[in-house]
């Protein structure tokens, strides 16, 4: 029996579903690379991406994804030797970690839970033991799309001039911008790395890294080997060098058109709308977990992401074998789990241009592949997230606790 026709479901936590009207906005011919038409909406590109960054600090735009878009963090504010201190908090900081070794720093890391946010507690005493100021900059994730947790960024900072210490603070805001606040000036955050498949409802294709002034003194002293990624040249009045060569404009059409979506719904209700779509998840993988197979990777309920629900299994249960008959049989995809996750755990995305239908379409195919791979669980988990849906329809999604 093949149910195989309509829809194929995304539920990865990146790639994300492109709106049509981005999708529309990209099917266009390409121009003269100084045709007054694309300067004018690459420029408006670059300063409304301030506005999502919540920043005054420079904005740079890459043909990249976000693997790209770490690299220039990294290349411009460090040079072989230097310090790092990397948090863990899930694949993501370990494969940033990785990134860093591979570019001759040196990597100090701090152990993480990855059913619990980091502990900024602990970036203080780590801080407090570098007496000499050796450690030039912490590299953060956000939200660790491995684990569907979400630290609390303006507590690091806290930590960090609590221990008085000069490091440059650098955020992956990759999994998190625009599906909840971050306020790059106001938390004082020195680089932001962020790309357009996730939150920002883009194509993959585009890496967003974002600096302050601390970061931009900073790479005029730095010895990395760079070029393209080069801050420097990009910030030159000619327009070719701030894509240090011919621009992705499609991608540029259609960044400027999910500005439009994000800036038309506003920002405040995207975020709402995520963490009710978020909440509804949490209700139904808790009602299927009752059966004792599943549960929620994120302990604490607060530090669940609002973009993305890592959903662990129990012993003697592939978590890929969800995920794969999801996809192939549902057609419904979802992201796996990563990392020392593999196996162990799948993901449903609930970010960037998705609303409550569609998450029930991935909620009905999971619940539905639990049954067909005889996996136990509590049935009335769709039914849960409608009732999640519903009532916060009536009342608001409030702030995110239960
Ligand atoms: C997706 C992701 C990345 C990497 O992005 P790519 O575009 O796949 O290179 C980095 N950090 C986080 C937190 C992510 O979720």
């Amino acid at each position: 029996m093949s149910l195989k026709r309509g829809r194929k479901f995304l539920n990865t936590p990146g790639p994300t579903n492109v709106p049509e009207r981005v999708l529309q906005a990209m099917h266009r011919q390409v121009m003269d690379l100084s045709d007054p038409e694309f300067l004018e909406v690459s420029k408006s590109c670059f300063l409304d991406m301030r506005k999502v960054i919540q920043t005054k600090g420079e904005i740079f735009l890459y043909a990249s994804n976000g693997h790209g878009a770490w690299e220039a963090a990294l290349s411009n504010v460090f040079e072989p030797g230097d310090k790092v201190l990397v948090p863990e908090s899930g694949n993501f900081s370990n494969s940033w970690s990785t990134m860093a070794r591979a570019m001759h720093l040196e990597v100090k890391t701090i152990p993480g839970d990855w059913r619990r946010a980091l502990r900024p507690e602990a970036v203080e005493a780590r801080l407090k033991e570098d007496t000499k100021g050796e450690i030039k900059g912490i590299l953060l994730v956000h939200t660790d799309t491995a684990t569907g947790i979400t630290c609390d960024v303006p507590a690091v900072r806290a930590a960090i001039d609590a221990a008085g210490h000069p490091a440059l603070l650098l955020v992956d805001t990759v999994a998190a911008l625009g599906t909840c606040e971050y306020r790059m000036d106001d938390w004082g955050i020195d680089v932001t790395v962020s790309a357009s498949q996730k939150g920002m409802m883009m194509p993959p294709g585009l890496g967003i890294v974002a600096a302050s002034q601390k970061a931009l003194d900073v790479t005029l002293k730095t010895k990395m080997p760079r070029h393209y990624w080069d801050w420097k040249t990009r910030m030159e009045a000619a327009h070719y060098r701030k894509f240090c060569g011919t621009a992705p404009q499609l991608m540029v059409f259609g960044m400027r058109e999910s500005l439009n979506m994000l800036f038309e719904e506003g920002l405040e209700t995207v975020f709402e709308r995520h963490r009710v779509l978020a909440g509804a998840t949490h209700a139904a993988v808790e009602v299927w977990g009752q059966a004792g197979a599943l549960y929620l990777n994120a302990s604490e309920p607060r530090e669940r992401s609002v973009g993305v629900t890592t959903i662990r299994t129990g012993d003697g249960i592939d978590a890929n074998d969800i995920r794969v008959v999801c996809r192939d049989e549902m057609m419904a995809g979802l992201g796996g789990g990563l990392g020392d996750f593999d196996g162990k755990a799948f993901r449903i995305a609930h970010m960037g241009d998705t609303n409550a239908p569609m998450l029930y379409g991935a909620l009905g195919a999971v619940e539905s592949t639990l049954g067909y791979l005889n996996i136990p669980y509590a049935s009335g988990g769709v039914t849960a997230a409608v009732d999640h849906i519903t009532q916060a329809k009536k009342t608001g999604a409030g702030p995110f606790t239960y």
